[in-house]
């Protein structure tokens, strides 16, 4: 149930529908906003209680029900668009955010010259996965801690902020203390108790579409985030499964355009492990920004050829390079800039 105040409501007033709502054992999340405040009252219940409950308090606008199964990622309950801060970055604002570097972090000189020719060529973030989700329990599994040391020598000597994929519950807290950006991967989009972990951890969050979830799975999935009380959620699209079999996955330029109308929550771009391929990834690349993307995550490996992990959806420098060119071009004519 979604109470808006009135313009002027006071605090007190926004105090007694809180108060209300946990005398009824309900959970409540407030969205301040800018113009007037919204209370979203949470319960399992919530369906069989009376919208008169909050409508009759002082201060209260109007309350409505949010038929939706996604709450809190929902316009409903925020109208307007959230920006996540890394740093003095921003995601979701005018500027295109590009995070960039190798599927895996395999050695401090692979991960230094990745750094830097991806932050030259204007990423701002960098990525690499020091714990990797592989399909195969015989394939290279990542560096571990040795990867988030790395990771965190990188940003210590570039001075950028970096990425990283969070795997399990356990390693929520070790992770978050080497990573600006935690990455819930495709394959963890459901595992409820990780995001729980990564809710309360209330740092930055990419939370990319599961490999066979709906656009309302994926948010209803943000909602274990938010729930928790951290709003720096930044979903990721990464392409789905479908019949297609000429690319790794189908790039759901489509979930653009719907997530912004029914999500106030920033939406990246992974056109790379969609893309399988080093050859689709730019195209793929400028149509997401052209679509609406805030940003993308694309995979750029100094030596491809020599990659432990998706060397061939790898981007060479130069070839990043030349797209970044394009991409600034691309973020032009749809009024924003990299
Ligand atoms: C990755 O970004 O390295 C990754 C494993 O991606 P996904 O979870 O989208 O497959
Ligand atoms: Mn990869």
């Amino acid at each position: 149930m979604i109470v808006e105040m009135r313009k002027n409501a006071t605090q007190d007033e926004i105090d007694e529908v809180i108060q209300r709502a946990r005398s009824l054992d309900l959970d409540v999340q407030l969205n301040s906003g800018t113009d007037k405040a919204v209370v979203a009252i949470l319960g399992k219940d919530t369906g069989k209680l009376s919208t008169d409950i909050f409508a009759v308090l002082p201060g209260v606008e109007s309350v409505s029900r949010i038929m939706k199964p996604y709450k809190l990622a929902s316009r409903e309950f925020k109208a307007e668009d959230s920006v996540v801060s890394v740093g003095d970055i921003e995601i979701g604002g005018r500027r295109i955010v590009i995070m960039a570097g190798p599927c895996a972090v395999e050695s401090e000189e692979q991960l230094m010259e990745a750094t830097e020719v991806v932050k030259s060529a204007g990423a701002c973030i960098v990525r690499g996965g020091a714990f990797k989700p592989r399909t195969s329990p015989f394939s290279f599994q990542g560096l571990e801690k040795k990867g988030l040391e790395l990771l965190a020598q990188a940003r210590e000597r570039f001075g950028v902020p970096v990425i990283t994929e969070v795997v399990d519950t356990h390693d929520v807290n070790q992770v978050a203390k080497y990573a600006d950006v935690l990455q819930i991967g495709a394959r963890n989009m459901q595992n409820y108790a990780l995001l729980t972990q990564v809710g309360k951890k209330k740092c930055p969050a990419v939370l990319k579409r599961g490999l066979s979830a709906t656009v309302t799975e994926w948010l209803t999935a943000a909602d274990y985030l938010l729930a928790e009380g951290n709003n720096k959620v930044i979903l990721c699209e990464r392409g789905i499964r479908t019949f297609e079999n000429s690319i790794r996955f189908s790039l759901d330029i489509s979930s653009i355009p719907v997530v912004k109308k029914s999500s106030h929550l920033p939406l990246i771009v992974d056109p790379s492990h969609a893309a399988g391929h080093y050859s689709l990834v730019p195209a793929m690349a400028k149509a997401a920004i052209a679509a609406g993307a805030d940003g993308l995550l694309i995979e750029v490996h100094p030596n491809p050829k020599e990659a432990l992990v998706d060397g061939l959806q790898a981007l060479t420098p130069s070839d990043f390079s030349r797209l970044m060119e394009k991409l600034r071009a691309i973020a032009k004519s749809v009024g924003r800039y990299i």
